[in-house]
């Protein structure tokens, strides 16, 4: 799993849990089901938000560097 990778998977699951929520205007119980999918989103963004040289949380950077050595996170 790459940290680009995680990036992508995350944004999916918010737009698809938003996506989800809006639904509940139809069907009251997806409501639930947008939330969790929206708070899915978390578990790819601690476990693999991570630099891949130093191995630090990269939390809300999403530039091409890493703030905590430097170096280059694509890969
Ligand atoms: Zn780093």
């Amino acid at each position: 799993m790459t940290v680009n990778k995680a990036r992508k998977i995350r944004d999916a699951l918010i737009v698809a849990g938003f996506a989800i929520v809006l639904l509940a205007n139809v069907y009251e119980p997806l409501f639930l089901v947008g939330t969790a999918v929206v708070a899915s989103c978390l578990i790819p963004h601690f476990l693999y938000n991570k630099c891949p040289h130093c191995g630090k949380q990269l939390g809300r950077n999403e530039g091409k560097y890493c703030q905590h050595c430097g170096k280059q996170i694509d890969d």
